[in-house]
């Protein structure tokens, strides 16, 4: 396993304490010289996010092509294929079945039965984007996957269209004649190594990133606005928590036979990202670093599971929309049959395969859900106002599911290296 010098998890940690306490305190009114802190910490935002972004495209498919075009020479797609979904869809249905658990034991929607009427007044703001509910929204997920024009899904950087064309070459590329094929071989593993050590200057920057990223948040969404919405919060966090501090780690510990802690500390920076971020997209570049330098993956396990893992692979996601549309159910007074809780628990799963890793991708699948089920899917005005701060903890939770998978894979497939030593001891 590499060896290198990280980030100093003090600096990041103090960062978002700092940035939650001077973003609660400015506002988004306060102002230096004229300009408001909220324009300089939203244009220093940017510039971050912007510049992890950019290494999305690159990397994910010089990983891809590298990875896949020595697999391609070895053999076995199918059996690693079977086991990256099964603990996919593994980690996601323990995800959601710990959040059906919690919004059934607390409870959320009762406390707000009295002040449905004016509540749903608010529209929500994504209701103009569903024009096409339920399965015609899986299908333009499956439309998705084969682009018409690869460079277009390229400059667009659209995920499932980029993973599957890379896929398609580095498979190609093992079947080519030995020097072409070699050639090609070095020049994405180049261009792989090289985009890592891009990454690695951007997170120098990390923990201002972190606190632009963080203040701006709560200079608009301040944490009073958890209070309104407690047990809502409450569930949702309770849920999150628990899969990932125990749901989680028992995997690692009992199926992938690794130390728990050890993984927490070799992804620390991925999941900073990621809580500041509120996109697991941008946070792709950290996370594929931490999963391979830091966890010691192989890059022909890590190339495959954790970008797929990052598109279709959203455990927090699926846990919060199976919460939010039982609250909303709950709101209405409906009591929920053990078949509508079924149904929901299988579109929370179907849904959040399609769901981007952008911020508040899953306000989305929660209006297929409820328009699913047969509720008004105004529902999600009830919880909107508290959706970015939850989205930042199930954003961690996505990034850190998925880094297990990746784990659980290598180790099932005998790597020896994953998360061996104890350099984060
Ligand atoms: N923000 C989430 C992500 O990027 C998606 C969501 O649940 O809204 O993983």
């Amino acid at each position: 396993m590499h060896k290198k010098k990280h980030n100093r998890p003090w600096a990041i940690f103090i960062a978002i304490v700092l940035a939650m306490i001077f973003g609660s305190w400015a506002g988004n009114q306060a102002t230096l010289f004229g300009i408001t802190f909220y324009a300089i910490v939203d244009v220093l935002g940017t510039i971050f996010l912007n510049a992890l972004t950019l290494v999305v495209v690159p990397l994910v498919s010089s990983s891809i092509i590298t990875g896949i075009s020595r697999i391609g020479n070895e053999g076995g797609f199918g059996r690693l294929g079977g086991k990256m979904f099964t603990f996919y869809i593994g980690t996601s249905v323990l995800a959601i079945l710990i959040g059906l658990l919690f919004v059934n034991l607390i409870h959320p929607g009762s406390s707000h039965l009295t002040s449905l009427s004016e509540e749903t007044t608010q529209s929500p703001p994504f209701k103009d984007q569903i024009t096409h509910p339920g399965g015609e929204a899986f299908v333009q997920v499956l439309i998705s996957i084969i682009p018409s024009n690869i460079l277009a899904a390229f400059s667009r950087g659209e995920m499932l269209g980029l993973i599957f064309f890379s896929f398609l070459f580095g498979y190609a590329i093992s079947k080519i004649e030995k020097h072409p094929a070699s050639v090609l071989q070095g020049f994405f593993q180049g261009i792989f190594q090289a985009m890592i050590q891009v990454t690695h200057i951007i997170m120098k920057f990390l923990p201002y990133g972190v606190f632009s990223l963080v203040a701006k948040v709560f200079m608009t969404t301040g944490i009073r606005s958890l209070g309104a919405l407690a047990l809502f919060s409450l569930t949702v966090l309770l849920g999150l928590l628990v899969f990932m501090c125990i749901g989680l780690p028992l995997l690692l510990k009992f199926i992938a036979r690794v130390k728990p802690i050890r993984h927490f500390k070799a992804m620390a920076p991925a999941l900073v990202t990621a809580f500041s971020t509120s996109s697991s997209s941008a946070t792709l570049p950290v996370t594929i670093d931490c999963v391979e330098k830091r966890a010691g993956v192989s890059n022909r396990i890590c190339s495959l599971v954790v970008p797929l893992g990052t598109s279709i692979n959203m455990s927090g996601s699926a846990l919060y929309e199976c919460v939010a549309a039982i609250f909303v159910a709950q709101a209405y007074g409906i009591d929920l049959s053990f078949w509508t809780q079924f149904l929901i628990v299988l579109m929370a799963l179907i849904t959040s395969i399609g769901v981007a890793g952008i911020p508040s991708a899953s306000l989305v699948a929660i209006i297929i859900i409820l328009k699913m089920v047969g509720l008004p899917s105004e529902g999600i005005g009830l919880f909107v106002a508290v959706d970015r701060l939850l989205d930042m903890c199930r954003t961690t939770v996505n990034v850190f599911s998925d880094s297990c998978c990746a784990i659980l894979v290598a180790r099932s497939e005998g790597e020896e290296n994953v998360l061996a030593t104890n350099q984060f001891e």
